[in-house]
C-alpha cells in the first residue's frame, strides 16, 4: 500500500485558490432609453457565465481571434466553481489498456434515451481533446507511471471511464481555464446578470446583443445599473436553474438563463429530465454523497423529533448483506432511477430516505459505525457482502473495521473537504437528504451548440444535451466539448463585413421598459415567489410525483406567472431589481418544466431517470422486507419514449410542446479521408448542425 499523501497535497486539491485578476472592458459609448443613459459595451462574441463551460468557450474564441467578453453574475459562483462530491468526476474516453471505442462510449452516453445520437458521438470523440487540453493547461489529472489516466466506474458506466482530481475537479477546471483566459487577456464583466436578449424583429430573428444588470454601472442616473452589450454571437453558459427546487444540492444563487432564453422564444428540450440523489443540503455545505462516501459503508439512520434513532433501511432490505451492499451501490449508482427501486435495488435507499424525511425525521450518515443489521439477521461483516462489493474494498486495500478507516484509506480528500467546512466526519454524523442536483435538459442545440435563435449558442448545463440518464462526469465533459465546438463554429461563420454597431434605440427602449414595467411598489415580494416556486417543485415535481400532482402544480405555476405579469415584483432597494427579474425568470422556467412534464405524462409517459410517476394503475411496485409499498406503485418506462425528446417553446403568449424524434447517427457511414477532406477545407462541415 502506498504511503498517505502529504497534507500540502491534500490542501492543494481541496482549497483551490482562483486567479484574481482579469482584464475588464470599458463601455464604448452610451445610448438613451426610457430616460436612462445606458453604457454600451461591444464585442464579436459574448459568453454569459464563467463556469467551466463559459471559460472554455471564451479561451477557444480568443484563440480563434474573436473579440470575446465574458459577462457573469458571479465570477467564481456557479456549480463548477462551488460544487463537487467525494471525487468529482470527469467522464472521457478511456486511454488505458486497449484504448476506447467511441461508438460504445456514445451508446453509453445516450443509453437512457431521449439523447441525440450525433451529439453523443460528438461528446465521445471530443472528449480526448477536451481532457488533453485541460491536462496541457495544468489540470492535475491522476496518471499511472506509464501515463495512462487512472479510471474508475461511476454512475451509468459499465466500462469505468471516470477520472477525477478529487472532490473539487470542476473548481480545478475553472482555475486552469480562468488562468488561461486571463493570460489571453479576455475581458470579464463581473456582477453582470443577463436581463433580456436583444434580437432583430424580422424572421429569422438574430441576436444583436444583451441587456444586462451590471453592478459597476449603477449610478444615481442609472440606479438599476442597466447596460447593453452589443455582440454578433451570444454563448449562453449560465449553468442550470439551481434555484428551482427547495430540496437541492446546488450552491445558492444558481439561477442560470433558462427563463431568459424561454422569454426570448428560444426552444428548450427535455426540461422533464433532471438528476436527484443524496447530498448534504444547501443551507449548510451542499455536497454530493456519492462514490466513496457510500462505498465505505457508513451506518445510515434517522432520528425523530424525540431523538429516537431508527435503522430504517432495515424495514426495506431483507438481509444485512443486501442492506450494506445497496448502501455501497449508491457510490456508483448515485442518481435516483425508478427501475432501481425494484428487486431490492439501490434506489430503494433514496425512496426510504424520502419517506423518512416526509415523516419529519432527520436522516444521517455515521462514518464511525458500521450498518446495523436487518431485523433478525446476522450483524454486519466484511465477510458477508455481495461479491462485487467485497472485491472493490479488497482491491482498494480497504477491508478495514470501520467506515471512517475505509474512507480514509480510499479517499482522504473526502474527509478533508468536510473538515474545511467545519464538519468533522471522523467524529460527527452528517445530515443529508435526496436533493435535486442537475438538469439534463435545457436549451435545445445542434451539434455545434447552436440554439433555435440565430447567433445564440448554449453550452454546459444550460444546454439540454443529456437525455434521460448520463454517466457521472458527462456534464463536465459536454461543457468542454461544446465550448470548443461553438467557438469553432462562430469562427467559421464570422461575417467578413464589419457588424453594424448601432442598435435601434426603439429595441433598447422596449427592452428596458420590459424590465422596469415589471417592478412595482405594491408588487409581489420576490422572497414569496421564491418560496412558492421551490416548495411547489419539491413537493409536486420532485423525484417521486404523480400526474395529478404535476397538473395541480402546473395550475399553480400558471396562476403565479399571471400574478407576476399583472402585479409585478417589488424591489425594496435598487440593487434588488436583478433578484426580482431572476425570480420572474425562474417562475417562468418552472412553468415550462411543469408544462413539459404534464405534456409527457398526458401522453402516458412513464417513470425513468428523473422521476417515479406514482399511479395506482402502474405495473410496478417497490417491494420491501415488510411488503409492497402500494402508495408508490408506479408507471413503468415506455420504450417508445426513449426515441423522442420533449421540446417546448414560448410563442404568442403560450407554451407549446412537441415531441421530435431523436437525431440518429449512422455509425456504419465511415469517414474517408480524400472524400471528406474537402468538406473540412471548404468549411462545409459547419453548414449542417442536425437541427
Ligand atoms: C453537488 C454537485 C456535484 C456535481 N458533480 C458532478 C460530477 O461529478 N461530474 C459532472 O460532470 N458534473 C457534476 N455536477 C454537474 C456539474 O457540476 C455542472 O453541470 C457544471 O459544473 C456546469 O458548468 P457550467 O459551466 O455549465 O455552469 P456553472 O459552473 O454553473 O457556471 C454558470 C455561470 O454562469 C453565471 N450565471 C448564471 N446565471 C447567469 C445570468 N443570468 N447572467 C449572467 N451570468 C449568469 C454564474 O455566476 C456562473 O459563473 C455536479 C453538480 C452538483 C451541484
Amino acid at each position: 500500500m502506498a504511503a498517505s499523501p502529504r497534507q500540502s497535497v491534500l490542501d492543494a486539491l481541496t482549497d483551490v485558490d482562483m486567479p484574481k485578476r482579469h482584464p475588464t472592458r470599458r463601455a464604448q459609448r452610451s445610448i438613451e432609453a426610457d430616460g436612462i443613459s445606458l453604457p454600451v459595451y461591444a464585442c464579436d462574441a459574448l459568453v454569459l457565465g464563467s463556469g467551466a463551460a463559459g471559460f472554455r468557450a471564451a479561451i477557444e474564441l480568443k484563440r480563434h481571434g474573436i473579440d470575446v467578453i465574458v459577462a457573469t453574475q458571479n465570477l467564481y459562483g456557479g456549480t463548477s466553481a462551488c460544487s463537487g462530491s467525494d471525487k468529482q468526476t470527469l467522464h472521457t474516453a478511456a486511454t488505458g489498456r486497449h484504448g476506447d471505442d467511441f461508438i460504445a462510449l456514445a451508446a453509453a452516453l445516450g443509453a437512457g434515451g431521449a439523447m441525440d445520437e450525433d451529439t453523443a458521438y460528438v461528446e465521445a470523440v471530443g472528449s480526448l481533446r477536451a481532457l488533453s487540453s485541460l491536462q496541457y493547461l495544468g489540470l492535475p489529472v491522476p496518471l499511472d507511471r506509464l501515463g495512462a489516466v487512472l479510471r474508475y466506474q461511476t454512475d451509468h458506466d459499465e466500462a469505468g471511464r471516470a477520472t477525477s482530481c478529487g472532490p473539487r475537479t470542476s473548481r480545478l477546471m475553472v482555475k486552469v481555464l480562468a488562468e488561461e483566459s486571463a493570460r489571453l487577456g479576455v475581458p470579464v464583466l463581473n456582477r453582470c446578470v443577463g436581463a433580456k436578449i436583444l434580437m432583430t424583429n424580422n424572421a429569422p430573428k438574430r441576436v444583436v446583443g444583451l441587456l444586462a444588470f451590471h453592478a459597476a454601472d449603477r449610478t444615481a442616473q442609472n440606479p438599476l445599473g442597466l447596460a447593453v452589450i452589443r455582440c454578433d454571437d451570444l454563448v449562453i453558459a449560465a449553468g442550470g436553474p439551481g434555484e428551482l427546487y427547495r430540496d437541492s444540492v446546488y450552491p445558492k444563487h444558481c439561477f442560470g438563463a433558462l427563463g431568459l432564453a424561454l422569454e426570448a422564444g428560444v426552444e428548450a428540450i427535455n426540461l422533464t429530465e433532471s438528476q436527484f440523489g443524496i447530498g448534504t443540503p444547501r443551507d449548510g455545505f451542499p455536497w454530493n454523497l456519492s462514490g466513496t462516501y457510500a462505498q465505505c459503508l457508513p451506518y445510515i439512520y434517522s432520528v425523530d423529533t424525540d431523538g429516537i434513532e431508527r435503522n430504517f433501511l432495515g424495514d426495506y432490505y431483507r438481509t444485512t448483506q443486501e442492506l450494506a451492499s445497496n448502501i455501497f451501490r449508491k457510490g456508483y449508482q448515485w442518481p435516483f432511477h425508478a427501475s432501481r427501486m425494484l428487486d431490492f435495488g439501490s434506489s430503494l435507499v433514496d425512496l426510504a430516505i424520502f419517506r423518512e424525511t416526509r415523516m419529519g425525521r432527520k436522516v444521517l450518515m455515521d462514518f464511525n459505525r458500521n450498518p446495523e443489521p436487518a431485523p433478525g439477521d446476522a450483524p454486519f461483516s466484511l465477510d458477508r457482502l455481495d461479491a462485487d462489493v467485497r472485491a472493490y474494498l479488497e482491491n482498494n486495500g480497504a477491508l478495514l473495521d470501520l467506515p471512517i478507516e475505509r474512507l480514509a484509506r480510499m479517499n482522504p480528500l473526502s474527509i478533508e473537504l468536510y473538515r474545511r467546512y467545519k464538519k468533522d466526519i471522523t467524529h460527527d454524523p452528517l445530515e443529508f437528504a435526496v436533493n435535486n442536483q442537475h438538469m439534463n435538459g435545457g436549451i435545445a442545440v445542434d451539434i455545434w451548440g447552436r440554439s433555435s435563435l440565430e447567433g445564440c449558442y448554449a453550452i454546459g448545463e444550460a444546454a439540454g444535451t443529456h437525455g434521460v440518464t448520463r454517466p457521472g462526469g458527462a456534464a463536465l465533459n459536454a461543457g468542454q466539448v461544446m465550448g470548443q465546438r461553438c467557438a469553432e463554429h462562430i469562427r467559421a461563420c464570422k461575417r467578413t463585413e464589419p457588424s453594424d454597431d448601432a442598435l435601434p434605440t426603439e429595441m433598447v427602449r422596449a427592452a428596458v421598459q420590459g424590465i422596469t414595467s415589471g417592478l412595482h411598489d405594491d408588487g409581489l415580494d420576490w422572497r414569496d415567489v421564491a418560496r412558492e416556486v421551490q416548495a411547489r417543485m419539491s413537493e409536486d415535481a420532485g423525484f417521486v410525483c404523480s400526474a395529478k400532482g404535476v397538473r395541480k402544480a402546473l395550475e399553480g405555476a400558471r396562476k403565479l406567472n399571471g400574478d407576476i405579469r399583472s402585479r409585478g415584483l417589488r424591489q425594496d432597494r435598487a440593487n434588488q431589481a436583478e433578484r426580482c427579474l431572476q425570480w420572474r425568470q425562474m417562475a417562468f422556467a418552472s412553468e415550462a418544466v411543469l408544462t413539459s412534464l404534464d405534456a409527457y405524462l398526458s401522453r402516458g409517459g412513464g417513470s425513468r431517470g428523473a422521476r417515479a410517476i406514482c399511479d395506482p394503475d402502474g405495473l410496478d411496485v417497490p417491494i420491501t422486507r415488510t411488503g409492497p409499498l402500494e402508495a408508490f406503485r408506479f408507471r413503468a418506462e415506455r420504450k417508445q419514449d426513449q426515441c423522442e425528446k420533449i421540446a417546448i417553446r414560448y410563442e404568442n403568449g403560450a407554451f407549446t410542446c412537441s415531441f421530435p424524434r431523436i437525431r440518429r447517427h449512422d455509425h456504419s457511414q465511415a469517414a474517408y479521408f480524400e472524400r471528406d477532406w474537402a468538406e473540412f477545407l471548404t468549411g462545409a462541415i459547419y453548414a449542417s448542425g442536425g437541427r
